[in-house]
């Protein structure tokens, strides 16, 4: 009951799962083109838009008014057969390890194109959960100088020894003293939290 509280987008019961590593097993009949064959490995895009209302028609299919996320309002991919639109399926030879970790880094590659992230900047990143972590990544590709700063020292040292992120700092001490040393006064251009 308290799971059922907790959010708005849930209903119970439900199969959880959006980030997806798929292989094909079976091509329904369509006339779209591809060239997905059987036994392709693919990750999954989870968002279900209905093509056809005004978002969509305008390409913005984030924006459905139908939207749905595998996995949250409707059943996701914890089982061992989905069905899954083409348009949905992107193949990429990896491993199925590599493939289900797409759509977490994806957040963090869009939040930082949209942020127009460059070399010269200083970064700041606020929680380094599984999306943090991708963000992050995505703005040390740019080049720019990343600041990751957690209440966790537990996240804080995996963002730092496992993923090479330099300056990780923790917000439980002053977190204001610790972003001047760090940028010699100049402070991050670029937040997210
Ligand atoms: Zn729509």
């Amino acid at each position: 009951m308290l799971l059922r509280e907790s959010s708005p987008f849930f209903t119970y019961p439900r199969i959880l799962g959006h980030e997806l590593a798929v292989e094909v097993i079976e091509l329904g009949p369509t006339d779209e083109d591809h060239d997905l064959k059987i036994g392709d490995r693919c990750c999954v895009q989870p968002y279900l838009n209905c093509g056809q209302c005004g978002a969509c028609l305008r390409g913005r299919d984030n924006c459905c008014i139908k939207m749905q996320v595998f996995g949250v309002p409707c059943d996701g991919g914890m089982r061992e057969i989905v069905n899954v639109a083409l348009k949905k399926l992107i193949t990429a030879k990896h491993t199925n390890d590599e493939l289900a970790l797409v759509e977490m880094l994806s957040i963090g590659a869009h939040a930082v194109r949209r942020a127009e992230v460059v070399s010269s900047d200083t970064v700041l990143v606020i929680g380094v959960g599984p999306i943090g972590l991708g963000v992050a990544l995505s703005a040390l590709e740019t080049g720019a100088r990343v600041i990751a700063a957690d209440i966790s020292q537990w996240r804080l040292d995996f963002a730092n020894k496992s993923l090479g992120i330099e300056h990780c700092i923790n917000a439980k001490e002053n977190i204001q003293e610790q972003l001047y040393t760090i940028t010699a006064d100049d402070l991050p251009i670029v937040v997210f939290g």
